[in-house]
């Protein structure tokens, strides 16, 4: 007989039974492995405590989950090339943990570019790739390409049938109305040897875990399927607010996944709710939209003429200020979900500002990598959010940060002793996340750095503090100091042709603007002894042009194909605009020996300065090239 025991920390709220029997709890370890018993069969989550106890149980047993994790991967994969390599053919856990180093993506890229020519997916991965998901890192300006296994679906919906769970115990009524989640996919091409490679996302919205959710009142979305899987965002954008505005009295929370996301939408919104307004006033699709699904697709929510909405919408739109307008807009959302955290914290101000006190949700943190965690506490303030780790995504493990922030350089050996596994983090400290997946990633450094926050029974929680080395990002991008180094050297070479020599240089990313877009402040000096050709316009475009083709792959698909991010712009700043930023940053406690200048302006009151010693603005007069 099962030996029961009530356990009373829970995030249920009432009382989970835990099974502690020997033969119940291996039962529960083969579940966690492969969470797609859960997913399977189900006709909706059991929203008052199914999900809820899972999770109890799976964080409970955090260590044991882990362990069992990492057993099967090994079972599965110890015959690949790349694990034999180090372990011989050993399902050994202590000889993994000996043998296989830590890693960064240039280890593995070798094995998948061999699978993406054609290569069998078992020198890395004892179940078949069925899809290599294009990651927003880059390496040498090369998107990053996960490998991903048809299983991983499963583990992702997984969490995703935790979320509502999570938000039914702090909002009730969820059920009886819809979400307008403003969803993308992305152009996907295939590996000469035929495999799709994809984002993770698009891979997700393409998948039947998504799209047979309709039974699901809890994710019931005002946008058509048809709508978020148009490969042209602008259409699909277009649509997928017609939908939202028509249904606006059922709607009940909004979003996106990120806030960046979210915010272009709105900024769309400025842009052409005039043509929304009137398809709603006439009941018909503006002829811009050719894409025949979404027009299919929007016949339904546009079978009448309907002045009276149209007539709401602009009185709305066109009121001046849009401080407050989603609420005016949907006056029945509960709130706005969206990733808030790490770059996207740069956001919050303009979301409260359109949002008007609604409340903004972090539900989740995931990766192409692996799917991580969930906020448990979805509520809080975006600063205050911390995720939990589900220990049945991946294998996780964490390189400490020795002085707190100070990160390790991209390249250096971590040795192997030096890992702490999910439940030996301590609160407080600050790690660098590694994980081991299923799907051919072995102590694969994911390049985020954490810090713990606390406990939520075995399973740590923590803060996302920032991805190591990242100085800009508005998007997907993710640009380091030495990516924004390169594109500086480049773009100053036109400069020198002509004689003017950049003395000193800087950046920030302007979200003031939708969308956001890179900032350069630089100022720059004459070599010319007797009369400087005059700096003309036209010199500072090109080398503003030359600075973003230099950029990496994911900052120039974001620029040319995504229009998520905006021209970048030179900011010419009068000579000694520099001395007296460093005059600034010392009276601030920098050391004077120790001194550089900043290559990303944090604190406002630097920025002040440089902007106060602006003598002129310059804006890439094109898009870069992007073709992959
Ligand atoms: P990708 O590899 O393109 O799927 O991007 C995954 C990365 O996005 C993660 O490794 C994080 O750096 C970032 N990210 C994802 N979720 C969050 C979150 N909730 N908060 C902060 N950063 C996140």
């Amino acid at each position: 007989m099962s030996r029961k025991i009530a356990n009373g920390s829970s995030c249920t709220g009432c009382t989970v039974i835990l099974v502690q029997n020997l033969s119940d709890k291996v039962e529960i370890l083969r579940r966690y492995a492969s969470p797609s018993h859960y997913i399977r069969g189900k006709q909706a989550p059991d929203y008052k405590g199914e999900a809820l106890q899972e999770l109890e149980m799976l964080t409970v047993n955090a260590k044991e989950a882990q362990e069992f994790i990492l057993m099967k991967i090994l079972e599965s994969n110890q015959a690949t090339e790349y694990l034999s390599k180090f372990m011989n053919g050993s399902t050994n856990i202590s000889s993994f943990k000996r043998h296989v180093p830590v890693v960064t993506y240039d280890k593995v890229q070798p094995y998948i570019l061999r699978i993406a020519t054609g290569e069998e997916s078992s020198i890395l991965c004892g179940e078949q790739i069925v899809e290599l998901l294009r990651s927003s890192g880059t390496s040498r300006g090369e998107p990053r390409l996960m490998p991903s296994i048809l299983k991983n679906l499963d583990r992702r919906t997984y969490l995703y049938s935790l979320i509502m769970p999570i938000m039914n115990k702090y909002i009730s009524g969820l059920d009886e109305g819809k979400a307008m989640y403003l969803l993308f996919v992305k152009a996907e091409t295939l590996t000469n040897s035929g495999t799709p490679i994809r984002s993770v996302l698009t891979s997700y919205y393409k998948s039947p875990h998504f799209l047979h959710r309709k039974h699901d009142l809890y994710n019931n979305y005002t946008s058509p399927d048809e709508v978020i899987l148009c490969p042209d965002s602008q259409q699909s954008m277009y649509c997928q607010l017609l939908c939202g505005l028509v249904e606006c009295q059922h709607v009940l929370r909004i979003g996106a996944v990120f806030a960046s996301a979210f915010l272009r939408s709105i900024s769309f919104l400025e842009q052409h709710w005039c043509d929304l307004v009137n398809d709603i006033r006439i009941g018909q699709l503006n002829s811009s939209i050719t894409s025949p699904a979404c027009r299919l697709a929007l016949m339904n929510f546009l079978a009448s003429p309907d002045p009276e909405l149209a007539d709401q919408v602009e009185a709305i739109c066109s009121c001046g200020s849009w401080k407050g307008i989603l609420g005016r807009l949907w006056p029945n959302v509960k709130y706005i979900e969206a990733v808030l955290t790490g770059t996207m914290a740069q956001y919050i101000p303009m979301l409260e500002f359109y949002g008007g006190g609604i409340p903004l949700v972090c539900t989740m943190y995931a990766s192409s990598e692996s799917y991580f965690g969930v906020n448990l506490r979805p509520l809080c303030s975006p600063a205050d959010v911390s995720y939990t780790i589900l220990p049945n995504m991946a294998y996780f493990e964490f390189i400490q940060l020795e002085d707190g922030l100070r990160l390790t350089d991209h390249e250096e050996v971590i040795e192997n002793d030096k890992l702490v596994s999910l439940v030996d983090v301590k609160v407080g400290c600050y790690y660098e996340l590694v994980v081991t997946t299923f799907s051919g990633l072995y102590r694969y450094r994911v390049g985020d750095v954490l810090q713990v926050t606390g406990f939520y029974n075995q399973a740590p929680q923590f803060k996302f503090i920032c991805r190591r080395n990242v100085i800009l990002s508005i998007d997907s991008d993710k640009t380091n100091e030495e990516d924004l180094h390169n594109s500086v050297t480049t773009a100053k070479k036109i400069l020198e042709n002509r004689n003017y020599l950049l003395l000193e240089y800087t950046s920030y990313t302007d979200t003031s603007t939708v969308p956001g877009h890179y900032v350069l402040f630089w100022e720059i000096k004459s070599t010319h002894n007797k009369s400087p050709a005059p700096l003309d316009a036209q010199l500072l475009e090109s080398c503003c042009a030359a600075a973003e083709e230099s950029l990496d792959y994911v900052y120039r698909r974001c620029r040319a194909h995504d229009k998520s991010i905006g021209p970048l712009e030179i900011r010419l700043v009068e000579v000694g605009a520099f001395d007296a930023l460093m005059d600034l940053l010392v009276s601030h406690g920098s050391s004077i020996n120790q001194y550089k200048t900043p290559r990303c302006i944090e604190s406002s009151l630097a920025l002040k300065l440089l902007n106060s010693k602006v003598i002129a603005c310059f804006f890439s007069p094109r898009d870069p090239e992007c073709s992959m």
